[in-house]
């Protein structure tokens, strides 16, 4: 059964083709890793299945229900959920309530505050601070839970361990790779090492398509840096 199937996708910004015709078919439980250079269109592509940047060709379906032209909200209710780039928090509000927020508006499910604790146990002490005076690798485990609680059969992770340091990338993946097969994952790493341990499967976007799918068991290193550069 396809979790998320992507047909022919173009995202633009302005003039520029950010995503050039993007097709992908996720089965349900996958792990999918996207790698590729910066500019390569990979937050465009996610932000286009979130809802949060216009789908201006092809099509989005969700489960088999067409979500192309739902509005973000709705998909968040529908089964997908994003931890964005950049882990944008409402700063002044307590990490609690950044997680309250997001219980309201995703669907009812075995997640809930105290679960999502336990999977992330790292924001169990932070629950009463402000989320604005956090650091990098909390407000990313933050960002994460604030996702998973809203329940998602798709869970979106952007650039999970940009300037993060070693030790919250290692506590992060520890806890994602509890997630594993339970719902289905698609998750933006620049770290190649890291995104070839992870997942199950690996694309690299360059300039908007992709130059390369499969397992990382069936790639070579070689492969996978030729991609990410548009070595041909
Ligand atoms: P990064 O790793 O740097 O985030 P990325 O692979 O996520 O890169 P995108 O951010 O999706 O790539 O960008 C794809 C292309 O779209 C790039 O050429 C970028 O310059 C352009 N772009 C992205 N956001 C905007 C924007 N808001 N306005 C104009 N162009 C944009």
């Amino acid at each position: 059964m396809s979790a998320l199937k992507i047909s022919d996708m173009v995202g633009r910004h302005g003039l520029l083709q950010a995503v050039k015709g993007l097709s992908l078919d996720i089965p349900e439980g996958e792990t999918l890793a996207v790698i590729g250079a910066n500019g390569a269109g990979k937050t465009t592509m996610m932000r286009m299945i979130a809802g949060l940047h216009p789908v201006a060709e092809g099509e989005i379906a969700l489960a088999g229900t067409p979500i192309t032209q739902m509005p973000a909200h709705a998909r968040l209710k529908a089964g997908i959920a994003m931890s964005p780039e950049g882990r944008r928090l409402f700063e002044d509000m307590s990490v609690r309530e950044n997680l309250m927020i997001a219980a309201e508006n995703g669907r009812r499910g075995d997640w809930t505050l105290a679960s999502v604790c336990d999977a992330f146990g790292q924001i169990t002490p932070l629950l009463d601070r402000a989320a604005g005076g956090l650091s990098g690798g909390q407000r990313q485990a933050v960002a994460i839970g604030r996702a998973l609680v809203a329940n998602p059969s798709v869970l979106l992770l952007d650039e999970v361990s940009l300037g993060l340091s070693p030790a919250a990338v290692e506590g992060l993946y520890q806890s994602l790779e509890g997630l594993k097969g339970h719902l289905t994952m698609i998750v933006v790493e620049q770290d190649l090492t890291r995104a070839m341990a992870f997942a199950d499967r690996i694309i690299c976007l360059a300039e908007g398509i992709i130059e390369l799918d499969g397992k990382p068991q069936d790639l070579t290193r070689q492969q996978i840096t030729d991609a990410y550069f548009g070595i041909h």
